[in-house]
């Protein structure tokens, strides 16, 4: 049966945290980098296509936004999500607004809302206005962010600078109300004209009344909160089945390995914690720099060694020696040389035969996903929070957990391979 909810990300991590999401609420998901060149992959209910458009020029942005849509349309998907960040993170030119009416005029959809309420992370809308904790979002750390600041709490005059479409609100008192009243508010909103509705919601239960009101909706804008609330419309039409491990993966059988780049401090410990008990190389990035051939040591080193439990390979290091470093070479020139190094090693390791692969680090993890050209993700249960096991598209499936730098407990690395099928 084809995909039922096809979803558009604006970044890469909010991808993989929707796709999270949507598997936790029942639907068999995967993750494709990019607009995908190749086929939808079968037996899956939600397919996210990360985009990395949050800060893109608003025409580049719509333009990708729009092949994402036309890619999951051809693979059968019957409503559309629009997914940017909980915090709303975009400037006054956009690109919310740009991309959310564009998907709009592309679906023929006059109507749609924008709700990044994600109460478990302590984000909430009310009157319009996003709270992040405790603190408007403009008394919140995102006023400094330094691509999206975010000085302005109300939502509606936000959006509404961003957009062609008059910007209305569905409040609170509404969303209480649940389903029905819900569907009334979204009525009345565009019986006043606007086309595009900011939504109030302070916790799960009403984000789940939201989700269920927008069951007719052909696209839904949001934070990943948005999306618990919409596999039920599928359950409840008879697309979807009720409890099925929509988080099933498929058995890998392969050599085990770590590949760490973040130096989180979550990270850090995770390394110590792992060198204690296993078999662990460090790369050195002023050896990098001098033009030692460190992929070729690495493999020569791992290859005695695969086969008797999982290695490290790791560049994460503590803070004094990473300025040390940076100090040498320039953060960013020693950032993507670690980066390259390990995707390389990360590629001989696999044509070594390992088919079991952490890495730690958001952008290491970035750098490795693209070297090993992986097209997309299957995305299975999680092992921590926010950090699921994932197998890989394509002929030569992989089994790889990419983590986060400060993600997962201090035993992580030793924990995660019982977690897998
Ligand atoms: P996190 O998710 O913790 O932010 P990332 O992989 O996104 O981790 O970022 C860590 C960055 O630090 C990467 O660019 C990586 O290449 C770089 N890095 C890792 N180890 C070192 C080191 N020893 N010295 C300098 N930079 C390093």
């Amino acid at each position: 049966m084809a995909a039922l909810l096809g979803a558009i990300a604006d970044d890469f991590t909010g991808a993989t945290d929707l796709a999270g999401m949507l598997v936790k609420h029942g639907m068999r998901t995967v993750q494709m980098f990019g607009v995908p060149r190749t086929l939808p992959p079968a037996s899956v209910d939600a397919i996210v296509v990360a985009l990395k458009t949050r800060t893109a020029p608003p025409a580049d942005a719509v333009e990708a936004s729009l092949e994402a849509l036309r890619w999951l349309r051809d693979a059968g998907c019957r409503q559309f999500l629009f997914k940017y960040c909980s915090t709303f993170d975009s400037s006054d030119r956009g690109n919310i607004g740009p991309v959310a009416e564009a998907l709009m005029d592309a679906v023929g959809a006059d109507f749609t809302i924008a709700c990044p309420a994600f109460p478990a992370n302590g984000r909430a809308v009310f009157r319009g206005y996003l709270f992040v904790g405790d603190v408007l979002l403009s008394e919140s750390g995102m006023r400094h962010h330094p691509l999206t600041p975010m000085t302005d709490s109300n939502l509606v005059r936000v959006l509404q600078r961003q957009s062609k479409r008059r910007v209305g609100l569905v409040p609170f008192e509404s969303v209480r109300g649940g389903e029905a009243e819900i569907r009334r508010a979204f009525e009345s909103a565009r019986g006043a004209g606007a086309g595009i509705a900011i939504v109030d919601a302070a916790s799960d239960d009403d984000l789940m009344a939201i989700g269920a009101a927008c069951r007719d909706l052909p696209l839904v804008t949001g934070g990943s909160g948005i999306a618990m609330g919409l596999p039920d419309n599928f359950r409840s039409q008879g697309l979807l089945p009720a409890d099925q491990p929509a988080g099933r993966l498929p058995r890998i059988e392969g050599f085990e390995a770590v590949i760490s780049g973040s130096c989180s401090p979550a990270t850090l410990r995770q390394a110590a914690r792992m060198r204690e008990v296993a078999p662990a190389f460090q790369i050195d990035p002023l050896r990098v720099a001098s033009g030692a051939d460190v992929v070729a040591e690495a493999a020569d080193w791992a290859s005695g060694r695969l086969g008797s439990g999982p290695v490290l390979v790791y560049a994460t290091a503590e803070p004094a020696a990473v300025k040390r470093v940076q100090d040498d070479l320039g953060a960013e020139r020693a950032g993507a040389m670690v980066e390259r190094t390990l995707a390389a090693i990360a590629c001989r390791l696999v044509d070594m035969g390992v088919r079991r692969l952490i890495v730690a680090g958001g952008e290491t993890a970035g750098a490795v996903a693209g070297t090993l050209r992986l097209a997309g993700l299957r995305i299975g249960d999680e092992i921590d929070p926010g950090v699921p096991w994932t197998v890989s598209l394509g002929e030569r499936p992989l089994a790889l957990a990419l983590k986060s730098g400060n993600f997962g407990t201090d035993d992580f690395f030793l924990k995660a391979w019982s977690r897998l099928p």
